[in-house]
């Protein structure tokens, strides 16, 4: 292959810079928002992991709303410009929010609004830039991969430097600097809404320079109008506050509502008529591969919460000059992506035709996951509350939980494309990201299992009184689905390749 046909169009670059800002942007707030909840707005830990749980379980759900649309009705220009500028917005409530933490009277509906704003913007924002991508090149193109691969590089380039920056300017020890780390988030993402109005126009186009994620002709043209879609986010908001708000105040109900679609999805795709034998069972391996990604999501998404109160208040952070902010430890798994991507793309081509499939990809991905929480587990092994321990712990273990990323997570969607018929293809995305959600917000769920200061928790009949208890739970579960994920691999396997 000639190095010219090997050249990725200029269009992906300008996605990455425009993911990147809106990935420095995400988890940029969320490396402080347990911590500025805990910390500024004074909840305990169940409260602040509720809120996690619930928050970034509706930032998964939002995008199949927000395909939706685009797809029938807006096109991926004008969801990813209208969806970003919301989350600006969400960014900027939050920084009001931060400056009056000291008034609950009005810190409180600014929390909800911001909240509210972040979660519908995302559900336009994600999904559309992510099937751009895919757009730039002719279809069945072998670089799709590749451009697949950069583009993942760049949302972790955003990764690691939105808690770095956010971290910096708003995990200062002071309650009334959290404000600057939403303020840079709204800034960042600006930036990325700048990006994608300068470069839309002159490079996402299709081989063919037809200009891409343009709204259907047929699609009427009022609700095409910015400040149209603008109001209509807006009001999806208010949806998205009064749903937060319901399932950490009122009733948890999200898990009902997401095990609800994920049984709706299956009955309409397992009692369509026209599908073959052989086509349902490859639909059954993407609900069997989603049901065991939960697992690896709920024990890894632990970053923003459980693993934040543990990097704030059991980890030795002095290094002599510097106290790093625990917000810092949310950069090392997009740091370590960065980093070890390109050995484990080695490793593939390494292993040639022994390279395993899928299913044992996954498998080994939970492996990795409960190694990382054993070795965990280990440093915290006698220690007792409020002791310190060394800084290794947590970085060897994001280590780990990267490496079980990098086997697990870049699969899971070409998998899906590649199993699921035409016909339900948007659908059976939608499994894919209802499990993602229903994943974070079990995340929630176990970050309240946390122990502090004598409290015991329990789980399903597991009692958990101190450290090394809580971070043995998830070696238990990921190990767990690891050893049944390796034993049905063999049958995934065969039925994928029917
Ligand atoms: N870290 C990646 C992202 O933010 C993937 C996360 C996931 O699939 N749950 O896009």
């Amino acid at each position: 292959m000639s190095a010219s046909t090997q050249k990725h169009p200029k269009g992906l670059y300008v996605l990455f810079a425009t993911e990147m800002w809106e990935r420095f942007n995400y988890y940029g707030m969320r490396a402080i928002l347990v911590l500025f909840l805990t910390k500024a707005l004074l909840f305990d830990k169940v409260f602040a992991s509720q809120v996690y749980g619930s928050y970034t379980g509706l930032i998964y759900l939002t995008p199949l709303l927000g395909g939706y649309i685009a797809d029938r009705y807006w096109g991926n220009n004008r969801s990813i410009i209208a969806g970003g500028l919301v989350m600006a917005i969400g960014e900027f409530v939050l920084f009001f929010c931060g400056q009056f933490y000291e008034n609950a009277g009005l810190a409180m509906p600014l929390f909800y609004i911001g909240m509210g704003c972040m979660i519908a913007g995302n559900g336009f924002f994600k999904p559309n830039i992510s099937s751009l991508v895919g757009q730039l090149y002719p279809k069945g193109d072998k670089k799709i991969d590749a451009a697949y691969t950069i583009f993942y590089m760049g949302i972790n380039t955003g990764g690691a430097i939105g808690p770095f920056v956010c971290g910096f300017f708003g995990d200062t020890g002071k309650s009334g600097d959290f404000k600057w780390a939403f303020f840079a988030g709204g800034v960042a993402m600006l930036l990325s809404v700048a990006t994608q109005i300068l470069f839309q126009k002159k490079y996402l186009r299709d081989p063919e320079g037809k200009l891409l994620g343009e709204a259907p002709a047929d699609a009427p043209k009022w609700f095409q109008k910015i400040p149209v879609m603008l109001l209509f986010l807006l009001g999806l908001s208010l949806i998205m506050i009064a749903l937060v708000y319901i399932d950490v105040k009122v009733v948890s109900y999200l898990f009902y509502l997401l095990l609800a679609c994920i049984l709706l999805i299956a009955f309409i795709v397992f009692t369509d008529k026209s599908l073959g034998s052989i086509e349902k069972q490859k639909v059954l391996v993407i609900f069997v591969v989603s049901f065991f990604v939960v697992f690896f999501w709920s024990a890894f998404e632990q970053a923003g919460a459980s693993l934040t109160f543990f990097a704030e208040e059991q980890t030795q952070r002095n290094v002599g000059w510097f106290t790093v902010p625990s917000s810092f430890f949310q950069s090392l798994n997009s740091l370590f992506v960065v980093t070890l991507a390109p050995l484990m793309a080695w490793l593939w081509i390494k292993l040639g035709k022994h390279e395993p499939s899928s299913p044992y990809k996954m498998a080994a991905g939970l492996f990795l996951l409960a190694l990382g929480y054993l070795w965990i587990a280990t440093g915290v092994d006698g220690v007792g509350p409020g002791i310190k321990v060394s800084m290794i712990w947590l970085i060897g273990m994001y280590m780990m939980h990267t490496f079980g990323e990098l086997c697990l997570s870049p699969i899971g969607l070409s998998l899906v494309n590649k199993l699921a018929p035409i016909k339900f293809a948007s659908l059976l995305m939608a499994v894919w990201f209802t499990a993602n959600a229903f994943a974070n917000k079990l995340a929630g769920v176990f970050s309240a299992l946390y122990p502090e200061n004598g409290k015991h928790t329990s789980f399903a009949g597991y009692q958990i009184t101190n450290l090394h208890e809580f971070f043995m739970f998830f070696v238990f579960m990921a190990g767990t689905a690891s050893i049944v994920l390796f034993f049905l691999s063999k049958k995934l396997k065969n039925l994928m390749e029917q």
